[in-house]
């Protein structure tokens, strides 16, 4: 389950430096706070959602969405 609500998974995220999983909206809303994983206290940069492999939000600059495009060039589908 979830570490930050204790409830089923909501919208499955994982981060992108240590990958444990969180309810995306769980751990949007802690982003707001910390942008560091609640578990083992890593920072992390960006969220990702299992079902789109989207980058969904970008913590460090979510001004320049023009980058985003190259960081997500690797998906193959
Ligand atoms: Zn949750
Ligand atoms: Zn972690």
């Amino acid at each position: 389950c979830c570490p930050i609500c204790l409830d089923r998974f909501n919208n499955m995220a994982y981060l992108d430096l240590c990958l444990h999983k969180f309810c995306f909206r769980c751990i949007h809303e802690w982003s707001k706070n910390k942008a560091e994983c609640p578990l083992c206290k890593q920072p992390f940069n960006s969220i990702y959602h299992k079902p789109t492999r989207a980058l969904l939000l970008s913590i460090r600059d979510s001004d320049s969405e023009s980058s985003l495009g190259e960081e997500c060039g690797a998906v193959s589908q």
